[in-house]
């Protein structure tokens, strides 16, 4: 099969559907190419702060979201061993002072949310890219399916693993970052509601790891997401069936609450965390990078698919306002890497104080305010891509370059 094309979005994750949502805002034709054979996301709940949420509502999903959004009043930290109460993260007072919620999603139902308003015609299942070609006036995307594409631009939304990158930037694979993740979906109706207490949203943190569970799909299930420090990954991918008994020895000793989730895991996945260095490869001439394609981070700040949502709306307002889109893509790089790259620097920052292996001075640096286990982020938090889109990003000196 051989077919043309205008803009063709490589990957039909959160970043493609997203791209597609906002390219269709601003009246801006596209076709996404999805290897899966059905849409669908791995990996139970994602969370998105204020500003991603604005870019979502302006891209027109703003009212779908917030049917399956799920809002916690904030996250309640807690010792992982003690118990002792560390933090707490106001989400409400966030929300009303950046002007848009917090919302907690299965991921599964955030997909949902921005595949509904596209047409279907114009998502291609089965077709995993395999390679592109580029040629001096457009772009040949080769399936593995044995279809070509022509098409004149190309936004490449395909992943970590992205083929796209691949091509451009050859051997720029995605090194293991010497942290692991467990995951795993209870059922709410068997989790004792003291355990999330006071707000549904507990975190705990302790000597190299951390372990987050909170409610999602209208308090029906609660997710758990944890993270740890170790060189042990073995795993060809970096997502694999899990233990639940290997999952519960790597958090000893936990307070009683915490320890009561962990009894209740029946089921888990477990996750290497793969990122590659900061660097300026997101896309050149006709191509474009989007998502972690072009960023992936550790999910430390919860920032993977804010940023996501971020360059959904902005590549789209740079397509609306150029006329030439190469234009408009070296444009989007200009606004966006300076920002995602402070992103990932407060993601790693994040890591590494919520880790603390002393868990006095981590407790003293939260009372003297000068740690947080949420980072300092008021200028992720607070920025906003409606008002900012071709602006120099504000980056605070210490996570800029
Ligand atoms: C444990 C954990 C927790 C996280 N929590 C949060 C959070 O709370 N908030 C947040 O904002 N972010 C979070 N993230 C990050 C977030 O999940 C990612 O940043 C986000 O999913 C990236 O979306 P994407 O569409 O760029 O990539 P992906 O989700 O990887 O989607 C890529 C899509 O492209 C398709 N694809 C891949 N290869 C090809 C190919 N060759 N041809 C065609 N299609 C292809 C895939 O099938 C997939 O559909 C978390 C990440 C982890 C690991």
């Amino acid at each position: 099969m051989s077919a043309s094309c205008g803009i063709a979005i490589a990957g039909g994750g959160l970043a493609g559907l997203a791209a597609a949502n906002a390219l269709k805002t601003f009246g801006i034709k596209a076709e996404v190419f999805e290897a899966a054979p059905a849409l669908g996301e791995i990996g139970a709940a994602v969370n998105t702060s204020p500003q991603a949420v604005k870019a979502l509502q302006a891209i027109g999903v703003g009212e779908k979201i917030a049917a399956v959004g799920h809002l916690s009043p904030g996250i309640y930290t807690r010792n992982m061993q003690t118990g002792e109460f560390l933090e707490f993260n106001d989400r409400f007072k966030m929300a009303e002072r950046y002007g848009a919620p917090y919302y907690s999603f299965h991921r599964a139902d955030l997909l949902d949310a921005l595949a509904s308003g596209l047409d279907h015609s114009a998502i291609h299942l089965a077709h995993r890219l395999t390679g592109i070609e580029e040629r001096p006036d457009h772009t040949v995307l080769v399936f593995a399916n044995g279809a070509r594409v022509e098409a004149e631009f190309v936004i490449g939304a395909d992943g970590v693993r992205s083929v796209i990158r691949q091509a451009l930037y050859g051997d720029d694979n995605p090194t293991y970052t010497g942290q692991m993740v467990w995951r795993a979906l209870l059922n709410a109706n068997d989790v004792p509601s003291e355990v999330l207490e006071p707000t549904g949203h507990t975190q705990w943190v302790g000597p190299g790891c951390h372990f987050i569970a909170y409610y999602i799909r209208k308090r029906k299930f609660v997710n758990i997401v944890t993270q740890q420090d170790t060189d042990k990954w073995v795993e060809e991918g970096w997502s694999t069936r899990g233990d639940p008994d290997e999952m519960r020895l790597s958090f000893p000793n936990p307070e009683p609450r915490l320890a009561k989730l962990l009894s209740l895991v029946t089921e888990c996945s477990k996750w290497g965390l793969f990122t590659r260095p900061l660097t300026q490869n997101w896309g050149r001439g006709r191509i474009q990078l989007i998502g972690d394609a072009a960023h992936a981070m550790l999910p430390n700040a919860g920032q993977g698919a804010c940023q996501a949502f971020e360059d959904a709306y902005i590549l789209a307002r740079w397509l609306e306002a150029c006329r030439d889109p190469v234009e408009a893509f070296a444009n989007f790089r200009r606004v966006r890497i300076p920002r995602v790259h402070g992103v990932q620097r407060l993601s790693l920052s994040n890591a590494g104080f919520k880790h603390m292996r002393d868990s006095e001075l981590q407790k003293e640096s939260i009372s003297a305010g000068t740690g947080s286990v949420h980072g300092n982020a008021e200028w992720v938090w607070g920025y906003d891509p409606l008002g900012e889109w071709d602006k120099a990003p504000l980056v605070p000196q210490v996570y800029a370059a």
